[in-house]
């Protein structure tokens, strides 16, 4: 063969292998691009599932505490109340209902904002002893009406670097959770002082407990446990999912121990001095 012709079928021959090496790597690169695209979709639409089912359960913790503002309106509208120390009951089970929603929506913007990456923080110098006092201070009517006795053992002043509003939210959901899942009559007791580079604060109860099944579960959002809807609280189960991002956040932790029927103690440390990389 013509040695010149020879050349040239070598040339295209190797172009030939260059272009189906190349067409190769395309391919293997479309499939992998095709992967990521499916595991892309896959995610998003878990994640609108997750996002229906947190409105679906959202609009139904929405919906007891309007039912109960609509219905008395309706008695209100149509004075059917004979008695003036009925109206007056319903008239501030109405306003507790408002206090209910209000709360209730705090906490929902509260999780959406964890959920979406936007939860801010402030950091500034927080008196925890002061915030403990003045929480219960706030709670007195709830811790009266249940006749619970309260012991605080707290030190004059305790500060940490914080953020106020979100840590006066956790200080207020662990308070209000060892009064009102306790019974009448029962022992609350907290307590805070300095152990090392933290503080360590102590919320003990003598109220009815976890049970050890859904014990698991107690951090998650709108997880209520059995026993605690038994006993007639109202509650959201959303104050310790908000609580342990925020104690996260600020570099501590927060756990609990707990007997279905003796009392529950939750336990929580804060840094003294947060690390840069938490502020
Ligand atoms: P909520 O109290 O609004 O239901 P939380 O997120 O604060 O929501 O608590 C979640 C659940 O954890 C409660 O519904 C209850 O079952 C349980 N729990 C929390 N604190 C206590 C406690 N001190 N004693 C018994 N159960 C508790």
């Amino acid at each position: 063969m013509n040695p010149d012709l020879q050349s040239k079928i070598d040339q295209l021959e190797k172009q030939l292998a260059d272009t189906i090496s190349e067409q190769r790597e395309s391919a293997k690169l479309l499939i992998r691009r095709d992967l990521a695209l499916t595991k892309a979709n896959e995610q998003l639409k878990l994640l609108d599932v997750r996002k229906s089912e947190f409105i679906s359960i959202a609009a139904h913790q929405l919906r007891t505490p309007l039912s109960a503002i609509k219905w008395i309106m309706h008695m209100l509208l149509h004075d059917e109340f004979h008695d003036e120390s009925d109206r007056k009951d319903f008239i501030q089970k109405a306003s507790e209902s408002t206090d209910r929603l209000i709360a209730l929506v705090n906490d929902l913007l509260e999780v959406d904002h964890i959920q979406s990456g936007k939860y801010q923080f402030a950091f500034v110098p927080v008196d925890i002893a002061e915030m403990v006092r003045a929480t219960t201070v706030e709670l007195q009517s709830l811790t009266q009406d249940r006749q619970i006795k309260l012991v605080l053992d707290l030190p004059e002043a305790l500060s940490i670097r914080g953020d106020v509003m979100k840590l006066r939210a956790v200080i207020q959901n662990l308070t209000e959770n060892a009064i009102k899942y306790t019974p009448h009559g029962g022992n609350v007791h907290i307590s805070a002082r300095v152990e090392g580079e933290d503080v360590q604060m102590i919320f003990k109860d003598s109220g009815i407990g976890i049970p050890d099944a859904q014990k698991i579960h107690i951090f998650s959002k709108f997880f209520r446990a059995a026993n605690a809807m038994r006993a007639d609280t109202v509650g959201s189960g959303l104050g310790l999912f908000i609580a342990k991002e925020v104690v996260n956040r600020h570099g501590g932790k927060i756990w609990f121990e707990s007997a279905e029927g003796s009392g529950t103690t939750f336990f929580l440390t804060l840094p003294v001095a947060p690390k840069e990389s938490n502020i």
